[in-house]
């Protein structure tokens, strides 16, 4: 069957460039209902995107190039640049390269040469894993860490602004006859052929798709900041990204940068049970309270946090799988389905691997084959984001001998869309 032509209105030299992308579904798979020859290059198919967070904007990206014509509803005005670093592990670096985005992020990022992780009382190194060129030969892909609004910036320039409406936060959606519909809190409505929930972990699309159920606050937040290196005086945070453990705390500490001028740093902190915010990114945190809750760590972890000018902090909330992300022309998609902890550092890797994922599975279907092509997706991914939900759940990730070929070593371009077969898994 033929494929439609990419939408012109994607650069050619960002998602053209791709290596994984340019291949086709896997030999034999069975796969939903395509659009015949007649179809190829419309772009009628209209897809509704709720949420332009990193998982909202790829799966932009992607679904553009597919030839759907798509649209991301956005409630915020506007992107901040909070301070917050990520890192992207070689997994969903093959995720950026076939975006077009990864000589970019190779450029601007840190490339932490290993994941050190140290006894935050002792100091004690209890599991050193190589990265750097090591990971780059064993996985085809770097490990890089980065500001997160970098990460962000990258993938917003892969969809074009008039395809991006700001101030439209979600109040309701329905389908009907095919149809989906959705009505925003200023009042406008509009109508989609399919719906995608990127809108986070409080996804209000979720609540639609699986009936509403708040998300679990852990009991644990987590301060967070970035800052100018030069405010450490003479304090090296070493070329790592180090993990220091407590017995019921830890703190994650790494550059964002290329040149090492800018340093990041995040906690996980017991805090009281009734503690709760759904947003944010914004809400700030009292420093004098995060230097006391690390008083007992080692002196290089106190040195980075007496030298941080402010700090915020979020809550930590999780889900437990759920049992389906798809309700007719609707899935969802990252955070919204399959919100985890951060532990693995892997929720926005999660949200890539989707996007991809759900652009594949949704290649050349018509409107009678998006359905199928949605389950597939779900299929496909569901599997995968359990088992990083639970493992991010367990917190025990790299702090001793951990092999982490599974994860770093999956290529969400290549990997057989559908459930796992079981006798292989
Ligand atoms: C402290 C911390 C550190 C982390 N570190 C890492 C890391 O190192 N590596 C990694 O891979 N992951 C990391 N993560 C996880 C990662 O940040 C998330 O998994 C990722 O942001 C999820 O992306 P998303 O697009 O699904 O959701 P989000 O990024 O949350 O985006 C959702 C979007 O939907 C919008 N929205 C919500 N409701 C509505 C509505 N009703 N109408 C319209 N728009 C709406 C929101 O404004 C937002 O823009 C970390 C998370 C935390 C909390």
């Amino acid at each position: 069957m033929a494929r439609r032509a990419p939408a012109r209105d994607i650069a050619e030299n960002d998602l053209a460039r791709s290596g994984g992308y340019r291949e086709g579904r896997g030999a034999g798979e069975a796969g939903p209902r395509k659009r015949g020859d007649a179809n190829v290059g419309q772009t009628d198919f209209s897809i509704a995107i709720v949420g332009a967070g990193i998982g909202g904007l790829a799966a932009a990206a992607l679904l553009l190039k597919e030839g759907f014509r798509v649209t991301v509803y956005e409630q915020a005005a506007g992107f901040a640049r909070v301070g917050a670093g990520i890192q992207q592990s070689p997994n969903v670096m093959k995720v950026h390269r076939g975006l077009g985005i990864e000589k970019h992020l190779r450029e601007i990022s840190f490339a932490p040469r290993t994941s050190l992780n140290r006894d935050g009382l002792t100091g004690e190194t209890t599991n050193e894993f190589p990265l750097g060129e090591d990971a780059v030969k064993r996985y085809g892909a770097p490990f890089l860490a980065m500001h997160r609004a970098d990460l962000h910036s990258a993938l917003a320039g892969l969809v074009p602004q008039d395809r991006i409406r700001l101030g439209r936060k979600l109040a309701a959606i329905d389908q009907n006859g095919g149809r989906v519909s959705l009505a925003f809190t200023d009042g406008e409505r509009v109508e989609a052929d399919a719906v995608i929930g990127a809108d986070g972990v409080h996804s209000l699309i979720r609540d639609y798709t699986s009936g509403p159920e708040q998300p679990r606050f852990t009991g644990r937040i987590a301060y967070r900041t970035t800052y100018p290196a030069s405010l450490l005086r003479g304090v090296d945070p070493g070329l790592s990204r180090t993990k220091w453990w407590g017995p019921d705390r830890h703190i994650v500490i790494y550059f964002t940068t290329a040149k090492r001028d800018e340093v990041y740093f995040v906690t996980s902190t017991p805090e009281k049970a009734d503690w709760i915010t759904r947003e944010s990114w914004s809400t700030r945190g009292d420093l004098g309270e995060l230097r006391e809750a690390f008083s007992a760590f080692h002196p290089d972890v106190r040195a980075v946090l007496a030298a941080a000018p402010e700090v915020h902090k979020w809550g930590i909330f999780e889900r437990d799988p759920l049992p389906a992300w798809t309700k007719g022309r609707v899935t969802l998609l990252g955070d919204a389905c399959h919100p985890m902890t951060p532990y693995m550092a892997s929720g926005a890797a999660m949200a890539l691997e989707d996007a991809v994922s759900l652009a594949r599975c949704a290649r050349g279907v018509d409107r009678d084959g998006i359905e199928a092509a949605l389950k597939l997706y779900e299929a496909t991914r569901k599997p995968r984001t359990s088992a990083v939900q639970a493992g991010s759940s367990a917190n025990t990730w790299m702090r001793n001998a951990t092999d982490p070929d599974w994860l770093y070593g999956y290529d969400a371009w290549t990997a057989p869309l559908g459930a796992p077969d079981p006798g292989k898994a």
